[in-house]
Parts: C-alpha cells; sequence; structure tokens
C-alpha cells in the first residue's frame, strides 16, 4: 500500500551526505522497526521530485516491513540504486563509547548503528543521486531507489519482494548499484561483482549406546562421523574459477553430548556450511556430498543427510562497460583502481541479479555489525563523488565535480 506523503521542510541538506547519514543514524530502525528512516528518505527524496512508493509486505508469522521504492525520470536507461535501512541490534549498549543512535563526529569519524551497514553508503548515494537532479535537471533516463527495512532480518519482506513488486508496476532496470559496504580498509579496495552462494548440511551419523568396555555390544557413531567428515574433507571441491576462490567447506558444530567417560554413545550430529563458487548450483553440490558420503559410509555407517532450502545461490556479473564504469569512477576519485571481487558473504545482490546486472561498492565495512560502529567522513564525501561521477558517466554527461 501507498502511503499520502508530506513533504516537511528538512532541517538540514541532504546533498550533504555527512548530515544525511547522521540523520538516518538517528532514526533507530533495528529490524523489523522502520525507526522513521524510511519516513525520512521518502520526506528527502520526494522533496527532489522523486515519486515515492512504500510498500509493506507481510508473511504469516513475521512482523509487517516497509519498504520504499523511488524513481525520478521516465525514460530509460534506468539505473537503480539499493540498500537497506534496517540495522542489526545495538548488542552491549554500556560497551559503545558514543551513542549508538547519536551520529556524533568525532576527529572526523562518525559513529553509530549503521554508520557503515548502511546508513552511509545509503545517504551518500541519495546526496550523490539529489546533487546530480539538481545540476543536471534535464538529465536523460531515470534514476531509482530500492531500499528495504528487511535485509537484516529474515529478508522475506523486503528485498525480494520489492523487486517483485516493481516489475508488476511495470518497472524495468538496466543496471543496479548495491551500496553494502565492500572495502576491507580504504575507499579504493574493492567493488564486489559476484557472491558466493551458500548451503548448509546436517549429518546425523547412528550407532548404539553400550558400555565402553563391551564394544562388541556397542556401535559407536563417533567413529563414522570422523570417517564422514574427513571424506567431506579428504579433496577440495574445486580449483576456484575466473572470478572466484576455490569453494569451502566448513564443519560448523559437532554434537554428541556425552556427560560419561564409560558409555558409548548413540548418535553424532555435525552441521557444515559450504560457500560455493560458479562451478556448483545448490543441486550439483548437494549431489556431491552424497556421493562423498555414500562411498565413505560403505555399508559400514549408517547416516542421515538434510540440506537447509537455500536461495543463495553463486553468481557473477561479467565484468564489461558497466563494470569498468563503476571502477573508473573510484579509480578517478581514489586514484586506486579497485578490486573486482567476489568474496565475503551473501547480501540481497543474490535477488536483484535476476533483474538486472548489479555491481556493491560502498563505505569501509570494517566495524560493521560491532560496538562503536563507525565510517569516516572522508569516506562519506568520497562516495558521493564517485557516485556522481558514475552518473555522469552513465547518462553520458559531461563530469563537473
Ligand atoms: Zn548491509
Amino acid at each position: 500500500m501507498d502511503q499520502q506523503l508530506d513533504t516537511p521542510l528538512l532541517a538540514f541538506d541532504p546533498t550533504d551526505p555527512v548530515a544525511l547519514t547522521q540523520a538516518l543514524v538517528r532514526c533507530p530502525s533495528v529490524t523489523p522497526a522502520e525507526g522513521g528512516a524510511l519516513a525520512l528518505l521518502a520526506t528527502v527524496l520526494a522533496s527532489a521530485g522523486y515519486s515515492v512508493h512504500r510498500p509493506v509486505f507481510s508473511a504469516d508469522g513475521m512482523p509487517d516491513i516497509e519498504n520504499l521504492y523511488a524513481r525520478i525520470g521516465t525514460e530509460g536507461p534506468v539505473l537503480v540504486i539499493a540498500g537497506h535501512s534496517d540495522v542489526v541490534p545495538v548488542g552491549d549498549a554500556e560497551a559503545w563509547t558514543r551513542d549508538p543512535f547519536g551520529g556524533v563526529i568525532v576527529d572526523g569519524v562518525l559513529y553509530g548503528r549503521g554508520a557503515c551497514d548502511m546508513k552511509g553508503g545509503l545517504a551518500a548515494m541519495i546526496s550523490a543521486a539529489l546533487r546530480f537532479r539538481r545540476d543536471n535537471p534535464q538529465a536523460p533516463g531515470s534514476i531509482a531507489f530500492l531500499i528495504t527495512g528487511d535485509e537484516e532480518g529474515p529478508a522475506i519482506n523486503g528485498t525480494i519482494k520489492l523487486l517483485a513488486w516493481a516489475q508488476s508496476r511495470g518497472e524495468r532496470f538496466d543496471h543496479c548499484l548495491l551500496g553494502e559496504p565492500t572495502n576491507p580498509a580504504s575507499m579504493s579496495d574493492m567493488i564486489k561483482i559476484g557472491r558466493r552462494g551458500s548451503l548448509t548440511g546436517k549429518l546425523t551419523v547412528n550407532g548404539k549406546q553400550g558400555h565402553v568396555g563391551y564394544p562388541h555390544l556397542a556401535d559407536n557413531p563417533i567413529r563414522g562421523m570422523v570417517r564422514l567428515l574427513a571424506a567431506l574433507d579428504a579433496t577440495p571441491l574445486d580449483g576456484g574459477t575466473t572470478h572466484f576462490d576455490p569453494s569451502n567447506l566448513e564443519v560448523t558444530t559437532l554434537d554428541v553430548g556425552n556427560p560419561s567417560s564409560n558409555v558409548v554413545p548413540a548418535q553424532a550430529k555435525a552441521v557444515f556450511n559450504i560457500r560455493f563458487n560458479d562451478s556448483w548450483t545448490p543441486e550439483t553440490l548437494a549431489a556431491e556430498i552424497e556421493r562423498r558420503l555414500r562411498e565413505a559410509a560403505g555399508n559400514l555407517v549408517r547416516y542421515e543427510l538434510a540440506f537447509q532450502p537455500t536461495n543463495a545461490v553463486a553468481f557473477l556479473t561479467e565484468p564489461g562497460p558497466f563494470v569498468t564504469m563503476v571502477a573508473d569512477a573510484v579509480e578517478a576519485e581514489t586514484g586506486k583502481r579497485p578490486a573486482l571481487s567476489t568474496t565475503g558473504g551473501t547480501s540481497d545482490a543474490r535477488f536483484i541479479k535476476n533483474y538486472c546486472p548489479v555491481v556493491e561498492y560502498g563505505v569501509v565495512g570494517q566495524t560493521m555489525h560491532q560496538i562503536d560502529e563507525r565510517v569516516a567522513v572522508a569516506d562519506l564525501t568520497a562516495l558521493e563523488r564517485i557516485t556522481h561521477r558514475l552518473l555522469d558517466s552513465y547518462f553520458a554527461l559531461q563530469h563537473k565535480p
């Protein structure tokens, strides 16, 4: 549903990425709370001439989630800038040295939950888009914003539904820039052009409980579990691909829960997670894991294997003109060409890639989800300039700093 928007005067200039980041950080938008963040962005964008929608999505047993879609321009090409306004919880509030929702700046560093993940990135890109259209009111094409309040939560009522909602209204996107914090240490480090997939498996080995002194009357499942896990680890899953590291399997827990040293337990359980590259789909990878376990088990080990459903497939945005354009903008403003990377966890890019090519670039993510999350003011202004430069080249206009 769309809300009637009022557009009160703002107390700050939204083309200033630092002021906009501060205003956003002051909205306590811990998932699923909107916290005033989307209302603020709706006001900012509507005041700048964007048509703004605030669809709310629901699902059984989950809190309703507010989202935002905004667009300026009616023609193509359409560049969509994506992001999330929700943040993870503060954690131990006493451990913060600054108010997590204060947005205070100390020695050139802006503190607060979401400062780098990703209110800072979102604010810098919005500021750049506003300045771009202010200076080029006749600019060709369209800029759209796709902003969810459900990225840090279950991600059920967020980007997936917002994309489908936009498509059902006839919206089409040519390219997407997602403002997640991609840089490990400095603004020239890294653009993400893809993400690995994620697959979680649960392995249970069944034995027979008994007295350790009478092992012939028992069947120790730990022996079988060790054998199966060794088989999973024995050979690398692959050697990596052109743009991806080798796929990696980590056993994340191994549980027997046996309090006694003279009892053979009845059951052993393990969970593993695989971060896989573009040589696999979840299905082909599951089949390979099943094959390895079957071979290792023979008819000696009785086991069960279950995979959690996953929507995290590996994907790649092939390097091409759009990727080059983003890298050029970063290099022009920082003096260094960023790496094209596919490392790290999953992001909403895995949903967006079904609609248009997506590239991720944002501020330095060193403190994301941490106590004293923060972003350098200089990085916010750099990201605003980089985005502005990208908009100039995307819409083929002469760059005016
Ligand atoms: Zn994020």
